[in-house]
This record gives structure tokens, sequence and C-alpha cells, in this order.
């Protein structure tokens, strides 16, 4: 397959990875990077419909601060031509892995039992189980690692820490999710979306906050903690944007079947409706958005398609 990295010129050279944060900040710092995230976006993408390509995406705590950290950087598109490649019979098994890392051997070293809870939730959000639709991905887990590692429990996204954590852990190839379980750098997670180059292979995965592991922590209960942040991220991870990317911009998440939306949710406010000259209300549902894992139970028809697309594209082996 070939590659095209885009290197943008006079386009934009660095597209910002987003994620989903949890932990310190404010909320006025979560709004104010959810709206330079736009506002860096939705120009350049306009033009350069397919640079969708970046981004890693993370999730946070609302009124805690953003969900995910902005990560910078240049990424490659998803070209019109691989585009319609998946369909309803498309079926990939991905093999994971998670790697658990503590600061001192007992802390953050979540049980096997909730790791298997994890990768159940994420399975069964594959699959529509709790709604929308089935995405074809099936995520069968390979393997635990554990490490104790303050500056890795630590690590923030970019950091010198963060590779050296994953330049040592990281299994298999594009088509292998490697999880890496920690403090995300005080978010809840990200994710690095796929078009890295050859060379940064081994950045590519999540970074989960352990603490949105169903059962693991009583940190996020009755928000974060029924285990769809690593839902949201893997979604990033087969290239799927916030269902507010791009604002009330035409092209938005580059999905057609998720509703234009203005701003991340917080919670689960039914009815909310931002681009009120669009149609449909906001998809406070979708996992792509910031709702409360409560409120998630769906990626649409269009995200399973631009999912699979990306898979065939970039990660299948
Ligand atoms: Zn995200």
């Amino acid at each position: 397959m070939t590659r095209i990295v885009v290197l943008a010129a006079g386009v934009l050279a660095a597209l910002a990875v987003t994620a989903a944060p949890a932990v310190s900040a404010g909320h006025s710092a979560a709004s104010a990077e959810c709206t330079g995230w736009e506002a860096d976006g939705a120009g350049a993408f306009d033009s350069v419909a397919a640079l969708t390509a970046a981004a890693s995406t993370a999730r946070g705590g609302a009124g805690e601060g953003p969900k995910e950290p902005t990560l910078n950087e240049t990424y490659e598109a998803l070209p019109d031509s691989a585009k319609g490649k998946g369909g309803p019979n498309f079926k990939a098994t991905v093999p994971t892995w998670i790697h658990v890392i503590s600061p001192d051997g007992k802390t953050a070293n979540v049980s096997q039992a909730v790791i298997d809870e994890q990768m159940s939730v994420l399975n069964l959000a594959s699959a529509g189980f709790y709604g929308g639709a089935k995405t074809g991905f099936k995520f069968t887990l390979e393997g635990v690692t554990r490490s104790t590692n303050a500056s890795w429990y630590n690590a923030g996204a970019g950091s010198f820490a963060e590779r050296e954590m994953k330049s040592t852990l990281h299994e298999g190839g594009w088509e292998t999710l490697n999880v890496y379980t920690n403090l995300a750098g005080g978010y809840l997670g990200y994710a690095y979306l796929p078009g890295l180059p050859e060379s940064r292979q081994y950045i590519d995965g999540v970074v989960l906050n352990w603490q949105s592991m169903p059962g693991a922590s009583s940190r996020y209960v009755g928000r974060y903690d029924l285990g769809h942040t690593l839902t949201h991220e893997v979604g990033h991870w087969i290239d799927l944007e916030h269902t507010f990317f791009g604002g009330c911009n035409a092209k938005g998440d580059f999905v057609d079947d998720t509703p234009a939306m203005l701003v991340p949710t917080n919670g689960c406010p039914v009815g909310k409706d931002t681009c009120e000259k669009k149609p449909g209300l906001d998809p406070i549902h979708n996992y792509m958005d910031y709702s409360y894992d409560s409120c998630y139970n769906q990626f649409t028809p269009g995200q399973a398609a631009r999912g699979q697309d990306a898979w065939i594209y970039f990660r299948d082996s």
C-alpha cells in the first residue's frame, strides 16, 4: 500500500491529536482547549478534506479539565480511493496488549478481572450491544505486561517518559492495539490516529487513565467509570474524529450520519442542540463525544464504515 505523507505545504503541518483528559485543570481550561482545537482544525480541514488524519484524542474529566491533551502530530489522510472498502461483512480481529504501569507496584496495578471486564466492555460496544452499529472489530487480549515505574506512571503526552515507556513495551505492528494504563498525563486518555510514520510506530496506541477502567477505582464513579474511555480512544485509533470536530462546519468529523455539534458534551444533556441550523440534535450518545459513560450507547454506521476503511488502508497487514 502506498502511503502518502502529507507534509502540508502551506496547509497545515501539525494536526492536533486530541485526547480526553481527566484529571487536573479547570473547566475553563477544557473549553479553551476545545475551542482552540476547533479553530485550528476547521479552516484547515475545509481545504484539505482528507487531512483528517490526525489526531489523537483523549477524554478527561468534565469539571476537572479537558478530557484529552492536544497532540501536535502530522498525519496522512485517508484518501477517497480508500473509502467504501468495508461493509456489512467486514471483520477484523485486533490483537490487544494491556501494559499496566504502577508507580510503586501496588497503586494502579489493576487486576486481571478489571482488565477482562474492560475488554468485555470494549467488545460489547464495538459489537453494538449497547446500541448503534456493529463495527466488525473484535479485540482479543494477547497479553498483559506489568511495570513499576513512577516516571512512566506520570508521563505526559509527548513526553520523553511516554516515548521511553512505549519503545520499551510496544508489541506487534500497526494491526496490534497497545493500551498503556497509567495517569494518562492527567487526562482520561489519549490515542494516536492511524498514519504515523513507520519510524514512530512504537508511539501508536492508547494511553488510558487506569481510574476509568470498570471497577478499578472510585475516582470517576457516576461519570467515567464504565470503561468507555477506552471505547472512545479506540475510536480514535481506528481513525474516528470527535463528533464535535469542525464544529457546525459541513465536513465536521468526516462522517455523514453524526449530526453537527459545536462543542463537546459534558454529562448527558438530552435535547442539546448547538448547531440549530443543521439537522439533528447533538449526538450526545455517541462514543466520540465527551459525554458521561452512562450517556454513551453508539457508534453510527458511518463511523463503522470509516473505521473499516481506515483499518484496511492503514492497519490491516
Ligand atoms: Zn477523544
